[in-house]
């Protein structure tokens, strides 16, 4: 089978590898489409600490079932949906319910090299993040349960009883999954900020009221008051932080409403630190939250929600391009010219 590998950062390369057998509780799945995702990017560019060099890239897919291991779930020729991870059950965070935050979440029981013919899935994820895809849902659209299930989290982490208005900073993929959901679960005005006018574009086809063209306006403290003028010079009920920059999770807490909340999903270098003004956060009672990951109650929701047709995630997807064309991929990501670009493997493999 045809597999990319990360030879360093920056080399990427496609390499014919044999296909895995799947040990007991396993599958193999043949890739049909596999998302490019920031990660990919970021991990091209510098690498990934849980996933040194060499090492096979891309997390976001689904496909058929090839081949299955004594005791799995599903089997030969199932079309299935899968999201690369899942929790242990039995670390201090999971027994806490906080699966999300397990400590063995990442590493060798991923699913993980969905930029090739066949992935395996271990196990874990087998028994408990794999679902059966109907054929009313497109193998493009069930490949967004991975980053919907992390949306549908942070979204979870909301009180939306109060959220008559949010802004989403950030008009990336990820953004704009938080855009599409914030207005399905009818928040009344999403206004998203951000950059290049197809990605605003997107995000009022994905349900957003207003957009404000961070690239145009410039001027972070002009770009803070635009929003405060956008809500009646008040700021909004919630403010979802999908950037990773100290400047922005700033610019959300500014943007925060008396009372309101703030989430930081955009995750930010090691060692990163924000000014928050404490006086606002005391008087006005903000509420500051941090958001990583999912559950499998998110996953849950994130498929129910796909296979219902409920999130026009489609919109998202700029291109397919075939796997031996995944430098290219890389290249229009690096350019910032697409949102998602969906890969297919080679049409015949062996
Ligand atoms: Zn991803
Ligand atoms: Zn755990």
């Amino acid at each position: 089978m045809l597999q990319s590998l990360l030879e360093s950062p920056g080399k990427l390369e496609l390499r014919r590898t044999p296909i895995p057998e799947p040990g007991p509780g396993e599958l193999v799945v043949r890739v049909e489409i596999a998302l490019t995702c920031g990660t990919d990017l970021k991990t091209y560019r510098r690498g990934h600490p849980l996933f040194p060099c060499p090492t096979a890239i891309g997390h976001e897919f689904s496909g058929i079932v090839a081949r299955a291991g004594a005791g799995a779930r599903f089997k030969e020729g199932d079309p299935v949906a899968v999201v690369p991870s899942a929790p242990c059950g039995k670390c201090p965070s999971c027994r806490r319910g906080v699966e999300n935050l397990c400590d063995e979440i990442h590493g060798r029981t991923m699913a993980w090299g969905a930029f090739a013919d066949y992935v395996r899935v271990p196990e874990r994820v087998a028994r408990q993040h794999v679902f059966a895809r109907p054929s009313t849902l497109s193998p493009r659209d069930a490949a967004f349960l991975e980053p919907l299930s992390c949306v549908v989290n942070g979204v979870s982490r909301l009180d939306l009883v109060r959220a008559d208005s949010a802004v989403v900073l950030g008009a990336g993929p990820i953004g704009l999954l938080f855009v599409a959901l914030l207005k399905k679960k009818g928040v009344p005005r999403v206004i998203a900020v951000g950059k290049k006018k197809t990605r605003l574009d997107a995000a009022r086809a994905l349900g957003a009221s207003e957009t404000v063209d961070a690239e145009e306006i410039a001027e972070r403290a002009a770009i803070v008051e635009r929003v405060r003028s956008l809500t009646s010079g008040e700021g909004a009920a919630a403010v979802i932080e999908c950037v990773g920059r100290a400047e922005s999770w700033e610019d959300a807490v500014s943007m925060t409403r008396k009372g309101g909340e703030a989430l930081f999903y955009g995750g930010c270098a090691a060692g990163t630190r924000v000014p928050i003004d404490a006086r606002r956060v005391h008087y006005e009672a903000l509420t500051l939250k941090g958001a990583f990951h999912f559950s499998p109650r998110d996953v849950r929701e994130a498929f129910d929600l796909l296979r219902d047709g409920a999130l026009p995630v489609g919109k998202l997807v700029s291109d397919e391009l075939p796997l031996t064309q995944l430098h290219q991929a890389i290249e229009r990501l690096e350019a910032g010219e697409c949102l998602k670009l969906a890969i297919r493997p080679s049409p015949d493999p062996t």
